[in-house]
């Protein structure tokens, strides 16, 4: 696409096209006319031609993406296109709190400014390419595809379903309403038991693929979010700059505080320690799993990095930082992690460090025909998993039990993505480990 910029021909002006590259990027051509030729030879040709230009320059502009831009960031956005601050504050509005989508839609602009930024800047949203809901419980799922075309999973998780806790209740109890975000395409960390480890990593997300996922997943479900989990596809906290930006927008304009955002961490210990210096305010989760060093390292490579010792000397950093509890994430597997003295490890440490203990029941990743260890992963049985929990809230700890939300869905971590990429690249169903009936919304 070609598109006049610049429209009124002066001489010693600079004619300047902009040519669309793709979505993003546009090729910016400049021509500067030195000459006019105003002689009775030049008089028969068109105006146009009665110039001669010296030279021609060409340079890529990026179109400045405004959906993850801070409310400083947009302040000195407006300033440097020549605007007052304040405009910066009404687009930080706009795009956050009223939620729009286009220029058009921000009625207390002017349409002139409506022109100046769609020439300068843009408005990224997600594209939803399925969704699939639970019959049981409507969590629902969401598969986004990037402006890049890579593609991103969101889970949208009702009340009650997330985690049990022994007295769960209460009117805001039912009110809540989770989302789990993805913080980066794949994941370098390649965990034996997750599905986005078999995406590898391909990158991490920007500030505003991070937030608009929040925005979508409202205007999607037409439902409020209440609570925010980092949780979905990547570590969060190998992308931290850009996960905290995030929580700096979706706290100050989208009414979601900061205690009730959990950053999950499969252990990622120099920014847990961060963490805990800039006395964040929301809540830490770490996926432990397991104490013992062999098990873990088999389960978490990165454990090899950062063993058990140096992630608990973390943790507790950040305990004594800011005095908030952490949360452990303990997934059971059979015969490995489920043992008695597995049970007597965890009390140990909580002890050693004021912690609650989310457990989670394990989703098979047979689809992705696992080998070594990973195959030999199973889920723990039902009765050793309520036995597990019982010694636990029997020695005192805060023991919440993940449901079994959005089973019939494919809700864990990375599934959706790596299916619908097995259906594209195979032109097959991928093999599912037992029979499932998602509700799929077509989109
Ligand atoms: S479990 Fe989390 S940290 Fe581990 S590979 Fe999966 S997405 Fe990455």
């Amino acid at each position: 696409m070609f598109q006049y910029f610049l429209n009124i021909p002066l001489i010693n002006s600079t004619f300047k096209y902009i040519a669309e590259v793709n979505n993003n990027v546009y090729l910016v051509l400049n021509l500067i006319p030195i000459t006019y030729h105003p002689s009775p030879i030049t008089s028969n040709l068109p105006f146009a031609s009665r110039f001669s230009f010296s030279y021609f320059y060409a340079h890529a502009m990026t179109k400045t993406s405004l959906k993850g831009l801070t409310l400083k960031e947009l302040e000195d956005f407006a300033i440097s296109i020549g605007e007052k601050k304040f405009r910066g504050k009404q687009l930080f509005d706009w795009l956050y709190t009223k939620e729009a989508s286009t220029f058009a839609e921000m009625t207390s602009i002017s349409k002139g400014l409506h022109t100046k930024l769609a020439s300068i800047a843009q408005i990224n949203s997600l594209k939803l390419i399925e969704q699939q809901v639970s019959r049981e419980d409507g969590t629902t799922k969401f598969l986004f595809e990037l402006a890049d075309g890579n593609r991103i999973e969101s889970v949208l998780i009702p009340p009650r379903t997330a985690f049990q806790s022994p007295n769960a209740s209460g009117e805001e109890e039912q009110k809540r309403l989770t989302l789990c975000v993805s913080t980066q395409v794949g994941c370098p960390l390649d965990c034996t038991f997750c599905a986005t480890a078999t995406m590898g990593f391909l990158r991490n997300l920007t500030v505003g693929e991070i937030v608009d996922q929040v925005l979508q997943a409202k205007k999607i479900s037409g439902r409020r979010v209440t609570n925010l989990v980092y949780m979905g596809m990547g570590e969060p906290l190998m992308n931290y700059e850009n996960v905290m930006k995030s929580i700096e927008i979706i706290t100050t304009g989208m009414g979601i505080a900061a205690r009730r955002i959990t950053v999950s961490t499969a252990g990622w210990v120099p920014k847990i320690r961060q963490m805990g210096d800039e006395n964040r305010k929301v809540k830490l989760a770490v996926s432990l799993h397991t104490l013992d060093d062999d098990v873990r390292t088999q389960l978490m490579p990165i454990n090899k990095k950062f063993p058990v010792d140096e992630l608990l000397g973390a943790v507790h950093y950040y305990y004594s930082k800011t005095k908030r509890r952490v949360t452990f994430e303990y997934i059971l597997f059979d015969g490995l992690n489920d043992r008695h003295e597995d049970i007597e490890r965890l009390i140990k440490l909580s002890k050693r460090i004021p912690c609650k203990v989310n457990i989670i029941p394990f989703h098979s990743i047979d689809f992705t025909h696992p080998t070594g260890f990973s195959a030999q992963l199973h889920p723990t049985p039902q009765k050793r998993m309520d036995e597990f929990v019982r010694r636990l809230r029997e020695a005192h700890l805060t023991v919440f039990v993940r449901s079994s939300a959005g089973e019939d869905i494919d809700a864990a971590c990375g599934q959706l993505a790596v299916k619908v990429e097995q259906r594209h690249s195979t032109g097959k169903p991928p093999v599912s480990p037992k029979p499932r009936t998602p509700n799929l919304q077509p989109v």
